[in-house]
């Protein structure tokens, strides 16, 4: 395996361009948006660079990682020699199905293609290719090229030659792969994704307030950040939809989004992306201020 095209240039994508370019292949960015792939190689080199400083990296390594990396705007260009494609767009299953049915009609009949979705079933995005036994999970953590694990999601066809060989090409990556069913939430988000929601319900009824639920978390149970500091930095929109397709998925209302989750989501305080959440997160400041709307 030698050339990954990653699809999508955000949080994700460029985190996880990073490390396959870092790790020795040829990696390849693609996205609708130009300024997102703009975006996504100034941070690549802004990460490299904190790296060097901490002396994990040396600048050669920064140089040959660089040299490893391109961007597209059309997937036609670069899809088509892919030996792997990672997809790592929106969150969304109408976008995500079209571009596996584009992918699946570029790409040679032996490349995998795997999805860094965080909730829609992996076995959907499958049945939309003819290479169901292909089709896989490689959902990273964020800030990927900081956070070890990787959980590998089995679809229903999803062979085990395949898997073995995304897990293993995990581990090459100086990853720690988990290989889990695809059954809603997978298992990261289905333990998560309830927690923050339970934080978020705590909140909404007036037990504690942000800084107070944060605090027992971190303190009480060693946490490194609280449950509504996690929610602004994966996004609220995020934290919303994985919520959706949990409760869809089971039919049990446990899962169902906090009415205050919800106003938020259409408030657009979606939490580091748009500056405001549960606190305010102002560029290039390591301030954590409860937003107004929490403020006793
Ligand atoms: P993001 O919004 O930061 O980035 C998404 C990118 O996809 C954007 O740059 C957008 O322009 C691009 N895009 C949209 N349509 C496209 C298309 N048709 N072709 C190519 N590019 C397209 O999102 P993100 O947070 O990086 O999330 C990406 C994926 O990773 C989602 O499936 C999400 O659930 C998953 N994920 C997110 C996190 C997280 O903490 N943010 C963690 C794990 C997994």
């Amino acid at each position: 395996m030698k050339n990954v095209v990653v699809i999508g240039a955000g949080t994700m994508g460029n985190g996880i361009a990073h490390v396959f370019a870092m790790n020795g292949f040829n990696t390849t960015i693609v996205d609708i948006s130009d300024v997102a792939l703009n975006k996504a190689l100034a941070t690549i080199t802004k990460n490299l660079d904190r790296m060097i400083a901490k002396g994990s990296l040396s600048e050669e390594q920064k140089q040959t990682t660089l040299a490893n990396l391109s961007t597209s705007v059309t997937m036609e260009n670069a899809v088509p020699q892919a030996d792997l494609v990672v997809e790592a767009a929106t969150e969304n299953i109408d976008l995500k199905l079209n571009i596996f049915k584009n992918i699946d009609a570029l790409v040679p009949a032996g490349t995998i293609l795997a999805s860094n979705t965080s909730s829609i079933s992996i076995t959907k995005i499958a049945s939309v290719t003819n290479r169901p036994d292909k089709v896989i999970g490689m959902h990273f953590m964020n800030p990927v090229p900081v956070m070890k694990l990787v959980e590998v999601i089995r679809g229903y066809a999803t062979s085990d030659e395949v898997t073995e060989t995304i897990m293993t090409l995990s581990l090459a990556l100086g990853k720690s792969p988990v290989e889990v069913n695809d059954y809603p939430g997978f298992v990261a988000n289905r333990i998560l994704m309830p927690m923050i929601n339970e934080a978020i319900y705590t909140l909404y009824e007036g037990v504690a307030g942000v800084e107070e639920i944060d605090t027992v978390m971190r303190l009480g149970m060693a946490h490194p950040m609280g449950p509504l500091h996690l929610a602004d930095f994966i996004g609220l929109d995020v934290c919303l939809a994985i919520l959706q397709v949990m409760h869809n998925g089971f039919g049990n209302p446990k899962y169902a989004p906090c009415p205050l989750l919800v106003n938020m989501v259409t408030a657009k305080k979606l939490g580091v992306k748009t500056g405001e959440g549960f606190y305010v997160h102002t560029a290039g400041s390591k301030d954590l201020m409860v937003s107004p709307n929490f403020k006793k």
